[in-house]
Formats: C-alpha cells, sequence, structure tokens
C-alpha cells in the first residue's frame, strides 16, 4: 500500500509492466521519492520475462520462474497497481484512459507496452496463425497449441514464420518440447514435421555468420526444413504460400515476424515511427510532448536504430527512472546511449546455447547454463526483496519538487491535519466537483436525492412495502481506488440481498487522506464511481452522504432495502430446517489473502482472483437461493464462515455438519494459512471454536483455518431443502457462481454438544 503518511503532489504513471518498467519500479522501491506517487496500470499482474520464454517453452521452466510478479513488485515499490487496458491518452488534460473505468490523470507518464504483431499484413495470417507477439499473452496461445498437438493423431506439420532470433529459438524449444510429450504419449516423436520460413537472404541475418552457421547446422540435424529469402505472402487454413507462389501444408503456423506499435498509440498525437512505434529522443522522452517517456519495444530512438529485444528494454529502465526523477524536479535530463555490440545467448532448446556479441560467437552447455545463471538472477531480483527502512516522512515533503505557491500551501495544511492541525470536511469544491460527475440511477421513490441537494435526502416507501436497513463502513484493504469503491458498495449490498429484499437507496461515508485539492478530486472520483457502478447495477440510487479527510482512505454506505410488508419472501438466519444443505455462494480466504497481500507474500494471480470474486453481487445469488425455496440465508463477513454459520443455527434451533474438503476456497488461501498468515480479525473468531464439536479432530487440517477467516463482501450461504439443491446449485453455476457448492447439511439439535459438526 501507499504511505498514507505522506500527501501526494505527483503522479507519474507507468503504462505497462514491461521490462523497463519493473526495474523503474525497483528503483523507487530502494529510493522512494517522498510526495511522489508511482502508479503501474498494466492488463496482467504477472508479466513474461522475455530471455527465459524459450526454456519455458522447451519445458526447463515453470511459470513462475519466467513471470515477474507486478503485483507483489508494486507492493514493495510502495506503488499501485491498477490491473487495466490503457486504450489512449488526453494530452490536453494530462489523463489516461481506461477500458471500462475513470480516466487516470498523471504529471508524468511512462509507456512500456512492448510491440503488438503485424499479422494484417499478409493476408489470412490473423485468422490462420498463431502470432506469438504481444508477449504477454503468449502463454494462453503455447498453452492452447500444446494441447491441440496432444490432441492431433498422426503426422504433424508446423511451420513457423520469421528466421529472427526468436523465430529459431522458439522453433528449437517447441521441437524440443513436442517431440518430448510425444514420446511420453508413446508416440512417434518423428511424425512432428518443422518448416521455418525466413524472407531474409539468411537466417538470424542481424547475427554473425558464425551464429547462423552453428544453427544452420542445429536446425538441419533436428529436421527442420528452412526456407530462406521466402517471404509468406498468404495464409489460409493449413497452409501457406510463399513469394514464389508455392503452398506449404502446415497444421499449425506460428507467427514470429516484425510487431509493430499498438494501434492506440496513433490517436495520441504522439509522433510515430513508420512502424507505429513512439519516437524518442535520448532522454526516452517523446519527441512531441516531455511528458510522455516510452522505454522497450514501444520506443523508436531518434539516433540509434536498436533490434526489438528484451535486452534493450531492460537496459533502459535505469535511465528511464533516473529522467522521471529529473523531470519532476525540473533538472536537465540525460540521455541514454545504447551498447553498440551487445551479447544475445540464443538456446537451442536442450540446454546448450550460442553466444552471439558483434563479430564474436561461441557455444556449449556450459553457456546454457551461464545464461540461465543470469537470467535467474535477474528474476530474483523481482522475487525476492530486501527489507527496507521506512520512507521519510511528510513533514519533510517532496524536497527538490517544484511546487506552485497554491501547492505548496495545500501540501502543508495536509501535513499539518495529520499533526491533528485541524480535522475537516474535504473542501465544498473538491467534493461538488468529484460528485458532480456521478450519475445515480433515476427511482421515482427518491423525492430529493444527490442532485436535488438539502439538509437530507427524502425517499418514499412504496404502499405495502416495508424498509430494510444496514449498513457498512471499513478502511481501504488495496491501492486502487475505484476497484475499493466497487466492493465496498457489493459488501454494502450484501446484507440487503442476503434477506431477500431489493435494494432502494444508499447513503455514503467515506474519509480521505488529506492532499492537494486535484489529487483529493481524483480519489473521490475514482472511488465513488466504482461505488456507484455497483449501486446502479443494484437498483439502489445513492441519495446523499458525507466526506471528511482521516489519515486512511475509508467507505461505507447507509442502505436502505424494501421487503414486502407482509414479510413474504424475506430471508431470515432462522429457517433452516434439519435435513436441508448448506449452500455457499462463492469461494472464502479474503481475509488470509489480503493479509498475505501487504506482506508482500502473496502471488498477484491470487490477488486478482480474490478481488473478481469480491466483485461480484450477491443480488443474482440470492435470487436463484428464493426460486429454489431456500429456508435460511446470510452474507458472509467478518465472522467468517463458522461465525455465520453459529449465526443461523442458534436462532434456528439446529445443529450443521460442515465438509471441509467441499469448501469452494479462493486459490491462495490454502497456501497462505498453511504460512501462518492469517487476518487480524482471526483471532477474535478462532474464539468460537468451541462451537465444533469435534475441533480436536481437524484442528491440523489444512483448511480448518478458513473456517475463521473473515470475508469482505463475501458470498451467501444459504439452507435449501436436499431435494432442490441440485437444480439451485446449477442454477448459481449459470448465474456466474462458478465455484458455489453444496459445503454441508442441516442436522436436528443436540441440545447436549456444539452445534457444527467436522468432516473431511
Ligand atoms: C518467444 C519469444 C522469445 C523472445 N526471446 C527473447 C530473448 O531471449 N531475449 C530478448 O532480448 N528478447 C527476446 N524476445 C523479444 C522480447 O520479448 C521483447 O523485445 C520484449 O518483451 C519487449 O519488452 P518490453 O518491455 O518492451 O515489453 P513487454 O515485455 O512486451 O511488456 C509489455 C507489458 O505491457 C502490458 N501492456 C500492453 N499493452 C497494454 C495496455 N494497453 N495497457 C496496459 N498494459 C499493457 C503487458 O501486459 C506487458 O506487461 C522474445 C520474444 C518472443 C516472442
Amino acid at each position: 500500500m501507499n504511505d498514507a503518511s505522506q500527501p501526494v503532489l505527483r503522479d507519474i504513471v507507468l503504462v505497462g509492466g514491461g521490462h523497463s518498467h519493473v526495474g523503474v519500479l525497483r528503483d523507487f522501491a530502494m529510493r522512494p521519492l517522498p510526495g511522489v506517487r508511482i502508479t503501474l496500470v498494466c492488463t496482467d499482474a504477472h508479466t513474461p520475462y522475455s530471455g527465459m520464454l524459450p526454456g519455458y517453452v522447451a519445458g526447463h521452466y515453470g511459470y513462475d520462474d519466467v513471470h515477474i510478479d507486478l503485483s507483489r513488485l508494486s507492493v514493495f515499490a510502495g506503488a499501485r497497481f491498477i490491473r487495466a487496458e490503457v486504450t489512449g491518452i488526453d494530452r490536453p488534460n494530462r489523463r489516461l484512459l481506461l477500458r471500462g473505468r475513470p480516466p487516470m490523470p498523471y504529471d508524468l507518464v511512462s509507456i512500456n507496452i512492448g510491440s503488438t504483431p503485424q499479422v494484417d499484413q499478409v493476408p489470412g495470417a490473423s485468422a490462420h496463425a498463431v502470432a506469438v507477439k504481444p508477449i504477454f499473452q503468449f502463454n494462453q496461445r503455447w498453452l492452447a497449441l500444446l494441447a491441440r498437438v496432444q490432441q492431433h493423431a498422426g503426422a504433424m506439420t508446423i511451420a513457423v514464420v520469421g528466421g529472427g532470433a526468436g523465430g529459431v529459438e522458439l522453433t528449437l524449444a517447441m521441437l524440443y518440447r513436442l517431440r518430448k510429450v510425444l514420446q511420453d504419449l508413446g508416440r512417434d516423436p518423428q511424425q512432428l514435421v518443422f518448416h521455418l520460413f525466413t524472407a531474409d537472404a539468411t537466417i538470424l541475418p542481424t547475427h554473425n555468420t558464425r551464429v547462423q552457421r552453428r544453427f544452420a547446422t542445429v536446425l538441419r540435424q533436428r529436421g527442420v526444413q528452412v526456407h530462406e529469402g521466402a517471404a509468406v505472402q498468404q495464409v489460409q487454413a493449413q497452409r501457406l504460400q510463399t513469394a514464389d507462389g508455392r503452398w506449404i501444408a502446415a497444421d499449425e503456423i506460428v507467427w514470429v515476424t516484425q510487431a509493430g506499435g499498438a494501434a492506440w498509440l496513433a490517436e495520441t498525437g504522439l509522433a510515430l515511427d513508420k512502424r507505429g512505434f513512439i519516437r524518442v529522443n535520448d532522454r526516452l522522452q517523446s519527441i512531441t510532448d516531455p511528458r510522455v517517456f516510452a522505454a522497450g519495444d514501444v520506443a523508436s530512438m531518434e539516433h540509434h536504430a536498436l533490434e526489438k529485444a528484451g535486452v534493450f528494454a531492460v537496459r533502459m529502465a535505469r535511465p528511464l527512472a533516473r529522467n522521471l526523477r529529473l523531470a519532476l524536479a525540473d533538472k536537465p535530463l540525460e540521455p541514454y546511449r545504447p551498447q553498440r555490440y551487445w551479447l544475445a545467448l540464443i538456446s537451442t532448446g536442450d540446454r546448450y546455447a550460442v553466444a552471439s556479441r558483434g563479430p564474436l560467437s561461441f557455444a556449449g552447455a556450459w553457456v546454457w547454463r551461464w545464461k540461465d545463471w543470469i537470467d535467474r538472477r535477474f528474476m530474483q531480483r523481482f522475487a525476492e526483496f530486501p527489507e527496507m527502512a521506512p520512507s521519510p516522512r511528510a513533514a519533510s515533503a517532496a524536497p527538490g519538487l517544484p511546487l506552485t505557491e497554491q501547492e505548496s500551501l495545500q501540501a502543508i495544511s495536509a501535513i499539518a491535519m495529520r499533526c491533528g492541525g485541524c480535522g475537516a470536511k474535504v473542501g465544498a469544491s473538491v467534493l461538488s466537483r468529484a460528485l458532480g460527475a456521478l450519475a445515480p440511477v433515476q427511482r421515482d421513490d427518491v423525492l430529493i436525492g444527490l442532485h436535488a441537494p438539502d439538509d437530507a435526502a427524502v425517499v418514499r416507501v412504496p404502499p405495502g412495502m416495508a424498509m430494510v436497513h444496514t449498513v457498512d463502513f471499513f478502511r481501504s484493504f488495496i491501492d486502487d481506488p475505484y476497484v475499493f469503491g466497487q466492493i465496498a458498495a457489493n459488501h454494502a449490498l450484501g446484507d440487503i440481498f442476503a434477506m431477500g429484499a431489493q435494494a432502494q437507496s444508499a447513503t455514503a461515508i467515506a474519509t480521505v487522506p488529506p492532499g492537494l485539492d486535484e489529487k483529493v478530486e481524483d480519489l473521490l472520483t475514482q472511488m465513488m464511481t466504482g461505488a456507484i457502478e455497483v449501486l446502479n447495477a443494484a437498483g439502489c440510487a445513492l441519495v446523499g452522504g458525507h466526506t471528511g479527510e482521516g489519515s486512511e482512505l475509508a467507505l461505507g454506505f447507509a442502505v436502505n432495502g424494501l421487503v414486502d410488508a407482509s414479510m413474504t419472501g424475506v430471508l431470515r438466519k432462522s429457517g433452516m430446517q434439519a435435513g436441508d444443505v448448506l449452500i455457499l455462494t462463492k469461494p472464502i480466504g479474503t481475509g488470509t489473502l489480503f493479509a498475505a497481500h501487504a506482506r508482500m507474500a502473496a502471488r498477484g494471480r491470487w490477488i486478482q482472483g480474490a478481488l473478481d470474486v469480491m466483485r461480484q453481487s450477491n443480488q443474482a445469488g440470492a435470487q436463484v437461493l428464493m426460486a429454489h425455496g431456500a429456508t435460511a440465508c446470510t452474507d458472509l463477513t467478518g465472522f467468517g464462515l463458522l461465525g455465520h454459520l453459529v449465526e443461523m443455527t442458534r436462532p434456528s434451533g439446529v445443529d450443521a455438519q460442515i465438509s471441509l474438503s467441499a469448501l469452494p476456497l479462493l486459490d491462495g488461501a490454502v497456501e497462505c494459512v498453511a504460512r501462518g498468515i492469517v487476518s487480524s480479525l482471526q483471532a477474535s473468531n478462532v474464539r468460537l471454536r468451541r462451537a465444533l464439536r469435534n475441533q480436536e479432530a481437524y484442528v491440523a487440517h489444512a483448511r480448518y483455518p478458513l473456517l475463521f477467516d473473515p470475508q469482505t463482501a463475501g458470498g451467501l450461504l444459504a439452507s435449501v431443502p436436499a431435494d432442490r439443491a441440485a437444480d439451485c446449485l446449477a442454477g448459481l453455476h449459470a448465474a456466474g457462481y462458478e465455484d458455489a457448492a453444496v459445503i454441508g447439511v442441516v442436522l436436528a439439535q443436540d441440545a447436549a454438544q456444539a452445534p457444527v459438526v467436522l468432516q473431511d
């Protein structure tokens, strides 16, 4: 999490988690700049390291060996990680446009998004070939190809288009792996035939002739048919045509040719080269806009023609970080001078590699071991983090950051407020600008709402209806205010849906850390946009609220719902019947996962998976449960599964049996509790273990601690008549609750014993 004790004065937004930006993040982790907030916006939480990809394809490495966990790295760097796709830049207003969420302001932006395949230039290639770029989606395409090859019966031909280092290395890696796979399946590995096509007169045209000869020999020995001077000009289903008119049949066609810049860059008004990459000067700064930097494949240096290789992207990290710091301080930037010769270690698939540097070349198994050592050492820098001293406090904020007079005053008052100087409401103009952009859902029963401000909102209760009231409030546990807003709203609505009610209206209460007006306004806008989207989707009108300054970002809602005044259809905790089955609609584990996240002990994909589940509404789930005769229901929150279950069994006068192996769990939850990482609320929840009849028998079970794990925006726990359980579960799965499961049964009460029985 960002250090909330420091007011944010400047925003650097890093677009794309490429090889340069991971280095920039590490640089800022080691030397944080007070007052500067770093935000990484990336489509994925894990980014591949190109140097090890061929080894991954060949089967020498696993997924986590070759992927950098951007979410963890961001925690280490004190940076915000936003999983999103950037689709454009509104440069006049200094905002990034993001798919499906509010624009994001920046003071400086840096782009490191790699390259995009240019399959459109050859007819049929986009439809019938597997593009290797963009590299960050490579894994899905490779796994799909791997599965298809295994399912293919008989002989099979694979054509690789592109004879550069990527194409040659990939051909040899695929050949090694796929032949091994066939061998393991008891099939003839020689049934696989490989063709390699290059438009150039030779393979590896940017390397010396000794390297070219070595690889020509290896390819020949492995039976790869190399077609040099053979530009592919057309692709159709299972065949391709070369420039001389020949057609060659191929079951799979893999595209590893030159790539270009992402299409959206053309709309930014930035100067691009003819392949669509951002033209940058020696300071890695766009030649059009000094606030925009670019590095890696997407940067086209004005005075240096660089190969599109990960090695350059890595090398650019340090000068990029330095120039971002200098640019914020309004100091002259420093040039980056790429090396003339660079060492390429190109593997042949079988733990053997060839070194290429200018006119030099050498090869051997030892070269592969050397490459493996270099690559693993590089990855270690992004996986194992040193203990860091706390960063300087706010009172010394931002040495070297040139601020306007107004910004200085706002920064000083933010620090004063933290010192207990003047607890205050957020400034009226900031608030009204942030709230003015919100469009709550229109409802006839809202008589005075958000945009007709008065001392309070006025809402009518429709005839024959009764009101359901609930309130929830908690501080942000993630650095993405938009997603936090969505989860806070979803969490608050959970009680309404668990009662079988419809959501009608909500008032919000929020605290935001003080800072520059524009930063506070953006924080509020992001958070409330997320919240209002969720409230609107539930048909719930935001009618008002209160925002104050506080040491941490926090948000809560008082939500009002409606039920039939006769109480028909109201789901209570007390209706469980012996013989019912227990259904849980969503997986559990948020408490341990976010405790681990704060300690950099959770994988990024676990956290992203948990956030996706936390954003899933309980509205449809409640409807499915009611349609299948649910007898009781509650939503899982702070007391954890056992706490909420006991809240149901007690008033229902029943007992319950829970099957630990049937519990749906979030990915990573078991790993985190196994390491002893639990939420700070766990200890008080564990006191309820006395409600377990056979606790001693299961206390060592890997899933046992998760009975007490507090949930945020958890799923619904309901009892359903046994004969309707299968249909109910099918309905929940169809409604998108993929992990919904029967987790136990309701038993007749044994008043003499603890109410909950565990089984495996
Ligand atoms: C199979 C293969 C093997 C290779 N082997 C080598 C090698 O051994 N050595 C070598 O030097 N080079 C190698 N390369 C080339 C190398 O992969 C690229 O040059 C390198 O990945 C470029 O790095 P980058 O930092 O520019 O971007 P990338 O590594 O491509 O990273 C781009 C990042 O931006 C994110 N992103 C993209 N678009 C958006 C968006 N709109 N919004 C938000 N985020 C976005 C992605 O999720 C990703 O995290 C290989 C390439 C391939 C395909």
